[in-house]
């Protein structure tokens, strides 16, 4: 399946879709690309994994965001293997730094630099330990097995409605539980 053929599919499933997350936030390290860059040379020509681009391309037509998430302690590598698979220029932020917090602090650094709030994002990662960090900041989280593609896409947008269903049902319940509250109290008066 070439780039053009993914991004077609991943423009059909997102359409399915009422609500669309306003950033999703992709790993590097066997969630956009199979390896470890830092194993890697800076001099090779790396490649992604085969649904990564035309998925990319199809969140920057859908007026989607993009940004990267990735604890790799060779940024220098990352970004020159980006910029050789010619999708550098797609991201509005790119976090690529070790730490030892799993990913919390580049999900503070990406909310900053963009606005967005933590739950109008998805992100991808091949790590339990990244997915179980950053959903508790609210951010709808997909564990990759297999780097990301378009069973994942599809899997990550109908969580996202989910959750974002489900914290409106909370907020309504709350709208109605003050409603009452507030006229029981005039009913006292
Ligand atoms: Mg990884």
């Amino acid at each position: 399946m070439g780039d053009d053929a993914v991004k077609e599919e991943a423009m059909e499933i997102m359409g399915q879709f009422q609500v669309l997350p306003r950033l999703v936030v992709f790993d590097l390290d066997y969630t956009l690309w199979p390896f470890y860059c830092e194993c890697r040379s800076k001099r090779e020509m790396p490649s992604a994994y085969h649904h990564a681009k035309g998925i990319l391309y199809a969140l920057k037509d859908k007026g989607v965001e993009v940004a990267i998430a990735s604890r790799s302690p060779t940024p220098d590598i990352a970004n020159g293997f980006l910029d050789k698979l010619g999708i550098k220029s797609m991201f509005v932020a790119q976090e690529i730094f070790s730490s030892w917090t799993h990913k919390t602090d580049h999900f503070q650094r990406i909310n900053r630099r963009t606005g967005i709030p933590y739950i109008e994002m998805l992100f991808f990662d091949d790590e339990d330990r990244n997915i179980g960090a950053v959903s508790k900041m609210g951010v709808t989280s997909i564990l990759v097995g297999d780097g990301v593609n378009l069973g994942a896409l599809r899997q990550g947008l109908s969580k996202f409605s989910e959750n974002l269903s489900s914290i409106q049902r909370n907020k309504q319940r709350w709208l109605n539980f003050s409603k009452k509250l507030s006229s029981s109290k005039r009913d006292h008066l």
